[in-house]
């Protein structure tokens, strides 16, 4: 398939034409839920429309722990048909993206008084690796205590009893989502971010369309479709109420906080699955370049979806717990780079614990014909994407008599980038061609395939060529190309979602912004007060980001 530019110019061309044509899928929420959704339909051959009020995945689905995993926690939960479907869903996204979706081994190390066993671990593991048919990336390895240090060697020896090492995968989420937009936008699918729903409208009492806010202009319009599907995540329960202000909430949503300290200081080698010694819930520490991610925390949080952030309780938590367990880092406040949050979209249900809340997903259809699907995992999306779309199909049918269309191949199809099997021979071809090999590994990870056109931005323009910030991985013709061919629109969508800058960065790479608004001017004509908004609006996240671990001392 020829790729398409996505872009700028690729929304404004849409926001022209969509209000004059009935489509027949409205897809509100531009997450993994509803990326995955606006696929699906698309490649079912349905009119589709998917519209996010922010940058494509915005919400929950740029702050997640990265991890395609089966879930072995859940097995504590006897949670096994999840346990089953998500390890399913590992093997399939490996395939069709694997430049996103990588292979990662954790050590599970238990220690004296635990809440969890050494045996305990040694039957999860055994199970985990049924449960994935006995396809899991590797058979996992059962560890004594000198093994559990061979590996991880800065472990709390103290009271170490051994563990095990097992396989799951880790991603980019927000690139994930891209991923699955731009398929989208590939079959057909108009996509739009920066636009939110700030209405329903209804013909003969049933939902046919939404009163939509150009986030960037103010304009209002208005977009009409068969059918509407709330995909909206933890917004969920809003958006219902736009349709039945009495809608009883479907939601119990709980926060979850990562931080991000420099992999020197904690001293992991790779990544580990650690009970916390302040509340024995499961945690992680994983590796992600130059940083360790230590997450998460999991509190009932009343907290609007909007404003969600991570605080210094939530940070203090984190750190303690890794203290706990790799006792020489003694790590501190100053040591975090970075903090955030996002809610868990889940289902009501389970006991007391946020743990024992169901990660399941619900499909719910309103009297008016609202479809919202409700709950689940970046790990299970195809899925959850898959049912909503029959849904969806089973309503078109009823309203215009049109055959159901056959399932999508959403598990044969690659995502684009992910048309390849042998990253390796792809990082060989470009360091082959004078690219520095840490710059081509970069590359790959983040583009696949694509990194070619990136290589030849660069090839181009040798000006291009440079870093985004001194020392980092990114390169300037990156900007460009997210501009061109995944939508990017401001500053923050280039250094929060598309590159991470602002994650993995001690400064957040606040002086690169002047320098991505630079880049963007002249693909999104952009006037010096745009620019200049745009690197203000970037300086406010990192603003309110800090906030929890540089707290402002009081005036
Ligand atoms: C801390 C944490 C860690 C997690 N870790 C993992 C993990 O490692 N693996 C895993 O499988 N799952 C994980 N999850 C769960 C997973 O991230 C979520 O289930 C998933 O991202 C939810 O995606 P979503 O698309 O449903 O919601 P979201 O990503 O929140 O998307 C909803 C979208 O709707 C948009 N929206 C809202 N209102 C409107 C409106 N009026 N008009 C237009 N658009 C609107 C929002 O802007 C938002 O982008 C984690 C979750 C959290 C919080």
């Amino acid at each position: 398939m020829t790729e398409q530019p996505f872009s700028a110019a690729t929304r404004r061309a849409q926001l022209v034409t969509l209000p004059n044509e009935m489509a027949d899928l409205l897809v509100i929420g531009g997450g993994i839920t509803g990326a995955g959704i606006a696929r699906d339909a698309a490649m079912r051959g349905l009119r589709t429309v998917l519209v996010d009020a922010g940058d494509f995945g915005w919400g929950t689905s740029s702050r997640s722990s990265r991890l395609i995993h089966g879930g072995l926690r859940y097995l504590e939960q006897r949670w096994f048909r999840l346990v089953f479907e998500a390890s399913r869903e590992r093997r399939i996204l490996r395939r069709i993206a694997p430049h996103l979706v990588r292979p990662r081994a954790f050590v599970f190390p238990t220690h004296e008084g635990s809440r969890v066993t050494r045996w305990e671990i040694s039957a999860g593991v055994w199970l985990y690796d049924i449960l994935a048919a006995f396809r899991n990336v590797h058979w996992h390895r059962l560890l004594g205590r000198r093994g559990v240090l061979r590996i991880e060697p800065l472990l709390r020896e103290r009271g170490l009893t051994g563990g095990a090492l097992y396989y799951d995968c880790q991603t980019d989420d927000a690139r994930l989502v891209l991923a699955n937009v731009r398929s989208a936008h590939r079959h057909g699918a108009s996509c739009l971010s920066y636009v939110r729903v700030v209405n329903l409208d209804k013909a003969d009492g049933l939902v046919r369309g939404a009163q939509l806010e150009d986030a960037f202009t103010g304009d209002r319009f208005s977009i009409k479709a068969h059918v509407v599907v709330n995909a909206t995540g933890p917004w969920s329960d809003a958006m219902r109420r736009l349709d039945e202000p009495g809608a009883e909430p479907l939601l119990r949503p709980t926060k979850g906080a990562h931080i991000a300290v420099p992999q020197k200081r904690i001293g992991n080698t790779g990544a580990v699955t650690l009970l916390s010694p302040i509340d024995g819930r499961v945690m992680f520490i994983l590796p992600w370049g130059e940083v360790t991610i230590v997450g998460t925390t999991d509190t009932d949080e009343v907290v609007a979806p909007d404003d969600v952030a991570a605080n210094e309780q939530d940070v203090l938590y984190l750190v303690r717990s890794a203290n706990a367990v790799f006792p020489n880092a003694r790590l501190g406040m100053d040591d975090v780079i970075a903090a955030w949050a996002g809610l868990r979209p889940l289902l009501k249900g389970g006991g007391e614990r946020t743990a024992t809340v169901p990660r399941e997903h619900r499909i719910i259809e309103s009297a008016s014909g609202l479809v919202t699907i409700a709950g689940g995992k970046l790990t299970t999306y195809r899925v959850m994407a898959a049912q909503t779309v029959d849904v969806v199909s089973r309503r078109l049918r009823a309203l215009d008599g049109r055959p159901l269309p056959p399932r999508a191949p959403t598990d044969r199809e690659p995502l684009p980038g992910g048309e390849v099997r042998d990253l390796d021979a792809l990082i060989d071809e470009l360091t082959k061609e004078g690219m520095h090999a840490d710059v081509a590994r970069h590359l790959v990870g983040s583009y696949g395939t694509e990194a070619k056109a990136v290589a030849n931005l660069m090839a181009a323009d040798r000006a291009l060529a440079g870093p985004l910030v001194p020392d980092g991985p990114w390169r300037l013709a990156e900007v460009v190309y997210q501009a061109r061919r995944e939508m990017a629109l401001t500053v923050s969508d280039v250094l929060v979602r598309r590159t991470h800058a602002f994650h993995l960065r001690a400064d957040q790479a606040v002086s690169a912004a002047p320098v991505v608004a630079q880049l963007l001017a002249p693909e999104l004509e952009w006037d010096a007060d745009r620019r200049a908004a745009s690197v203000a609006s970037y300086l406010a996240d990192v603003e309110r980001m800090r906030q929890a671990f540089r707290p402002r001392a009081p005036a």
